[in-house]
C-alpha cells in the first residue's frame, strides 16, 4: 500500500501563457468589473455606498444584480449563492439556479436585487446557541457590499452577514463588520489629535496560513485523519524536526505543482498570496498573501480553505487544517499580522519622522497594550478551540498565556517614557546600521524589532502579530475581540485627553501624561522573554495575567463583566448573544472531543487490540513449538519472545480496561445538559483517559509486527516522496 501511495507522479499543472496581471482578479466582480458591467449611476452608487459605508436602494440593488448575473453567465455560470460563515468556523453555501417561469412553459435566466441582498436560509440548522425559538426559525442573509462577488466552480458567490430572525448575529461576519466600524470610530477620534484631516481608520489583516500535506491514500487508510483531522495515535518516528532540516529548505516538486496550481487559482479569485515556504515540521508548509482591510482578508482566507481543500485532492494530497494533526512536531498556526492605517496613509504602529508622528505612534502602541492587558483572558478566549488547545497549553507547545513583546527599542522608549517627562521622540526611525564587513554585499540595514518566536502577541515594526490564532479557526474570532478592544481603550483615552484639555492641559501634555498613565497600568502585559520557559508561567500568575488551561473554562471569559461592558459599549455583541454564542462555543468542543473518542475507541478495539492479539498468538504459537522441539532448553531461546508475549498483555489489559473507563466517563458526561458543565466534564475526565489510551497503542506499535500494523505510521506519513 505504501509503495503504490507514493507511486504517484505529480499532477503537471497547466500554467497559463498570460503573467498574472492578465489574470489576477478574473473571477471577481471587482471595480473594474463593475465598471464595465453596470450604468453609471449604478456603479456610482455603489461605490459611493462602499466607501461611506451606506446602504443601497432597491433599484440599485436590481440593477446590480442584473449586471452580475450577465458578468456571471458570460462565465458559463447557472447558479449563485449567498456565502457566509455561520459558527461551525467553516463557510456555508445553498445554491440557487437563475431560472424563473417565463409563463410560457419554459424559463429564463435572471437574478433581482431581492434575491441578491437578501435570502431565507433556515437557521435551525446551524449552530444558534439557543438564540432561535423554536416556532421561527428564519435566518436572513443580507449582502455585505464591501466585499466583492466572486465566481468559485462556476457558481457565483455573494459574501453575506448571517442574522436570526430577530436581528441577533448567527455568524462571524456581523461582529466583525461592527468591531471594525467601532475601531474606525474610535481610532479616528484620536487619530485626529495629530491630523484633523483623518476622516477613517482602516485595520489591515495579513495572515500566514500554515498546514500540512498528506498523500491522499495515506490519508485514508488513516480513519482518525479522515475523521478528526487529527493522529489520535501514532508513534514518534525517528526522524522528525531535530536536524532542522525542513525549514525553508527546498519545495518537494510534487509539493511544488501543489502551490503553483493553488496560486494560479487564487490570484484569478483577487486573493493576493504572495509568499510560500516550507515550515518547521516535516511536510508542513505556509502560505501568506499582501496584507488587506481585515474583513476582505478574512474572506480571502476562508476562501482559501475551500480552494486548498480541492486543489489538494487535484494532487493527490490532503490538506491537514488541524492545530496539531501529528504529536511530536510543531503544530501549525495561523499568525494574524494587524494594523491600523488612515484614510490619509498613515500607518498608526509605525515611527515616522517628527516627534509628533512618533507620540502618535506611541499612542496607538500603547493603547493596544492597554487594550490587551484588559482583555488577555478574553483575546485568549477567541483564539481557543478543541482543536488549539493541543497548540497552546499542552506539551511541547507555548503556554496559554497572553502577553506583548515589544523588542529591546521600543521596550527603552517606553521605560524612558515612563521614568521621565522628556523622552526623546525624536528619531525613532533610526535603524541601527550592521556592516557584514563583506566589500561584495551591501550594508543591511537591521530592523529595529528583533524577533522573538515564543511570544503569542509580538510588535514586528509597524504592526502587532498575534500569533496564538489556530491554523483552523476563522481569524473573524480574533480580529472582533482585539478590535473591540482597542476601540474601546481608545474611547477611554480620548475622554481623558479631552478633558485635561478642558481643564487646562496642553494637547501633548495631556496626550503624553495619559500615555505615561496606562504604560505603568499594563507593564503586566509586557514580557520579551522566553514564552516558553516554565519561569514565565509562575511570573505570568504573579503579574495576575489569565492562566487558565482549560479551553470550557476559557470561554467563560467572554461572559467576565469586563467583557460584556466592553462588547455592550462599542456595539459589537449584545449579551444575548454573547451568551449563545457561547453555548456554542461549549457545544462545538464536546463534540469534538466526542468524536475523536469514539474514533479511538473504535480503533482501540477493532484495529490494534485484535492485530496485537495475532502477533501475540503468533509469539506464544513459536514458544510452543521451541518447547516440542527442543524440551528444556526451549526456556532459554523463547525469553525474549515470552518478555514481549507479556508486554502486549499488559498493555492490552490497559487499553481495554481504559476504553471502557473512556465510555464510562462519555456516558456520565452526556447526561449533563448544561452545555458549559458537560464541556467541562469532557476536558477533565474524557480527554486524559484518550491520552492514557494512546501512550499504550504508541508503545504497542513498536512491538507488533510491521507488516500486520493496520495504519500508516508517522515515518510513512510525514514525509513527501
Ligand atoms: P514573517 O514570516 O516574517 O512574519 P511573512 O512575510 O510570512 O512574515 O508574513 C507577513 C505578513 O504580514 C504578510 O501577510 C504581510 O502582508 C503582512 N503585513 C505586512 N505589513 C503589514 C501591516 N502593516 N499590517 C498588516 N499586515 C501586514
Ligand atoms: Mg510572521
Amino acid at each position: 500500500m505504501v509503495e503504490e501511495a507514493f507511486d504517484r507522479k505529480a499532477v503537471a499543472v497547466e500554467t497559463p501563457a498570460e503573467r498574472p496581471d492578465q489574470y489576477y482578479g478574473k473571477l471577481v466582480f471587482n471595480r473594474r468589473t463593475m465598471f464595465e458591467y453596470l450604468p453609471k449611476a449604478t456603479y456610482e452608487a455603489l461605490v459611493d455606498a462602499i466607501e461611506n459605508k451606506k446602504p443601497i436602494n432597491r433599484q440599485v440593488a436590481d440593477s446590480v444584480a442584473e449586471g452580475m448575473r450577465r458578468w456571471a453567465t458570460e462565465h458559463g455560470v447557472r447558479h449563485y449563492t449567498h456565502w457566509f460563515a455561520p459558527l461551525t468556523g467553516g463557510t456555508a453555501e445553498k445554491h440557487d439556479a437563475f431560472i424563473e417561469h417565463d409563463g410560457k412553459g419554459g424559463v429564463i435566466e435572471e437574478f433581482s436585487g431581492k434575491l441578491l441582498v437578501q435570502q431565507e436560509p433556515d437557521a435551525s440548522s446551524f449552530p444558534n446557541g439557543g438564540i432561535r425559538n423554536t416556532f421561527e426559525a428564519r435566518g436572513y442573509s443580507a449582502w455585505d457590499i464591501s466585499s466583492p462577488a466572486f465566481i468559485l466552480d462556476q457558481t457565483l458567490c455573494i459574501p453575506t452577514i448571517f442574522i436570526s430572525y430577530t436581528g441577533e448575529s448567527l455568524d462571524y461576519k456581523t461582529p466583525l463588520l461592527r468591531a471594525l466600524n467601532a475601531v474606525d470610530k474610535a481610532a479616528t477620534a484620536v487619530a485626529k489629535y495629530f491630523d484633523p484631516e483623518v476622516k477613517h481608520v482602516t485595520s489591515f489583516l495579513g495572515w500566514e496560513q500554515e498546514y500540512f500535506l498528506v498523500d491522499e491514500s495515506l490519508y485514508s487508510a488513516r480513519p482518525d485523519l479522515v475523521m478528526t483531522g487529527r493522529t489520535l495515535m501514532g508513534h514518534e518516528s525517528p526522524k522528525n524536526q531535530q536536524l532542522e532540516d525542513h525549514y525553508f529548505g527546498s519545495i518537494p516538486s510534487r509539493v511544488e505543482a501543489f502551490m503553483l496550481d493553488l496560486e494560479i487559482r487564487c490570484h484569478r479569485l483577487g486573493i493576493p498570496v504572495k509568499t510560500r515556504h516550507n515550515e518547521v515540521a516535516p511536510n508542513q508548509f505556509e502560505c501568506a498573501p499582501i496584507y488587506e482591510e481585515t474583513n476582505l482578508a478574512n474572506d480571502h482566507n476562508l476562501l482559501l480553505i475551500s480552494v486548498m481543500n480541492e486543489v489538494a485532492r487535484r494532487h493527490n494530497f490532503r490538506v491537514l487544517l488541524h492545530e496539531k494533526p501529528f504529536a511530536g512536531v510543531n503544530g501549525s498556526g495561523k499568525h494574524n499580522n494587524w494594523s491600523l492605517g488612515t484614510d490619509r496613509g498613515a500607518q498608526l504602529f509605525a515611527p515616522g519622522r517628527t516627534p509628533m508622528d512618533n507620540l502618535q505612534f506611541i499612542t496607538f502602541v500603547v493603547n493596544v497594550m492597554a487594550a490587551v492587558h484588559r482583555h488577555n483572558a478574553l483575546l485568549k478566549a477567541s483564539i481557543m478551540s478543541a482543536t488549539n488547545s493541543h497548540r497552546l497549553g499542552a506539551n511541547e507547545a507555548p503556554p496559554a498565556i497572553i502577553s506583548i513583546f515589544t523588542g529591546s527599542q521600543l521596550a527603552a522608549i517606553l521605560d524612558q517614557l515612563e521614568n521621565s517627562d522628556e523622552a526623546d521622540l525624536s528619531d525613532l526611525k533610526k535603524k541601527s546600521e550592521y556592516s557584514l564587513g563583506l566589500a561584495q554585499i551591501p550594508e543591511i540595514m537591521l530592523d529595529n524589532t528583533d524577533r522573538n518566536r515564543t511570544s503569542p502577541f509580538a510588535f514586528t515594526g509597524n504592526r502587532f502579530e498575534f500569533r496564538a490564532v489556530g491554523s483552523s479557526a476563522n481569524c473573524a474570532s480574533a480580529m472582533i475581540v482585539l478590535n473591540a478592544a482597542v476601540a474601546e481603550q481608545l474611547e477611554i483615552f480620548k475622554q481623558k485627553v479631552d478633558e485635561a484639555v478642558k481643564n487646562g492641559a496642553k494637547l501633548t501634555d495631556a496626550i503624553l501624561r495619559e500615555v505615561r498613565t496606562l504604560i505603568k497600568e499594563s507593564k503586566a502585559i509586557h514580557f520579551d522573554g522566553n514564552g516558553y520557559s516554565d519561569e514565565w508561567k509562575e511570573e505570568a500568575a504573579r503579574r495576575g495575567l489569565d492562566c487558565e488551561t482549560s479551553a470550557p473554562l476559557m470561554f467563560d471569559a467572554y461572559l467576565s463583566p469586563s467583557s460584556v461592558k466592553m462588547f455592550e459599549q462599542t456595539k459589537v455583541l449584545s449579551r444575548p448573544e454573547l451568551e449563545a454564542r457561547n453555548e456554542v462555543k461549549w457545544e462545538i468542543y464536546t463534540k469534538k472531543i466526542q468524536i475523536e473518542a469514539r474514533v479511538l475507541g473504535d480503533l482501540a478495539l477493532n484495529h490494534i487490540i485484535p492485530v496485537a492479539t495475532r502477533y501475540q498468538s503468533m509469539l506464544v504459537d513459536n514458544v510452543v513449538k521451541l518447547r516440542d522441539l527442543f524440551g528444556e532448553r526451549a526456556n532459554e531461546m523463547a525469553k525474549c519472545d515470552l518478555d514481549t508475549i507479556e508486554k502486549i498483555s499488559h498493555h492490552m489489559g490497559l487499553i481495554k480496561t481504559l476504553v471502557a473507563e473512556m465510555v464510562n466517563a462519555r456516558k456520565k458526561a452526556n447526561n449533563i445538559s448544561a452545555e458549559r458543565e458537560k464541556a467541562i466534564a469532557y476536558h477533565d475526565t474524557v480527554v486524559p483517559a484518550m491520552e492514557t489510551i494512546r501512550y499504550n497503542i504508541d508503545k504497542l506499535e513498536l512491538m507488533v509486527d510491521n507488516e500486520m500494523w493496520p495504519l500508516p505510521k508517522y515515518r510513512e506519513l510525514l514525509f513527501i516522496r
